[in-house]
């Protein structure tokens, strides 16, 4: 997995080059969900985007990193995904996983992310299998769980499990996780002991996607 390094400034531009209009309509919904303390619409806009968070990832899914639109998957195979789930936050692992955590992975949230629906800060294209069980709805966290309206820069202080290679907000994921061949494994030693560790699962037929960060 490698950083997709570009500013706000530059995604934004690129929206705007796309449709000039979209950030002005994305502000504007912002605005009412905002004040309803809820995402609730019965229509959306953030597709219209999608093609250019595709363009920036290279075509290639933000969580397995597989090329979108092969031949083999076929050419409609990707959402654009909220990194941070806009509504409701379920319970991770999911309740009828026999999976369990003796860690934290933090509390479920009724109302989610909601004032991040429309943020370009919170947006990702991924392939459908990612982006369907097991990412859906979830967002486990080491902390404590952010339920009032707060900047992406300040919602690291959630400590996120999952990585979010787009832009600066986040460690950079070759800091995070490497690979022996195909398999992901932790890049652990390249991290600061006294800074937290961050382990990534891989699965055997993709890259990493689930991670653990302990104190
Ligand atoms: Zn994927």
């Amino acid at each position: 997995m490698i950083r997709y390094d570009y500013a706000p400034e530059q995604i934004e531009a690129a929206v705007n080059a796309l449709d000039g209009q979209w950030r002005v309509r994305a502000a504007e919904r912002t605005k009412a969900i905002v004040k309803k303390k809820r995402f609730d619409e019965s229509s959306s806009i953030w597709s219209d985007v999608k093609p250019v968070f595709i363009a920036l990832q290279n075509r290639k899914c933000i969580f397995c990193e597989r090329q979108f639109e092969s031949a083999e998957y076929g050419r409609i195979e990707h959402d654009l995904e909220h990194f941070r789930p806009k509504s409701a936050v379920k319970p991770w692992p999911p309740r009828n996983w026999a999976t369990t955590y003796t860690i934290s992975t933090g509390a479920e949230s009724p109302a989610g992310y909601y004032w991040l629906a429309y943020d370009l800060g919170n947006y990702a294209a991924a392939c459908k299998v990612c982006n369907s069980p097991p990412k859906a709805d979830h967002f486990p966290i080491a902390d404590k769980r952010v339920t009032t309206k707060r900047t992406i820069a300040r919602l690291q202080e959630e400590m996120p499990y999952l990585c979010y290679p787009i832009g600066r907000y986040d460690d950079p994921p070759e800091s995070l996780v490497t690979f022996i061949a195909t398999t992901a494994v932790p890049a652990a030693r390249s991290t600061s002991e006294s800074q937290g560790m961050r382990w990534f699962a891989g699965r055997s037929s993709s890259r990493a996607r689930v991670g653990i960060r302990q104190a």
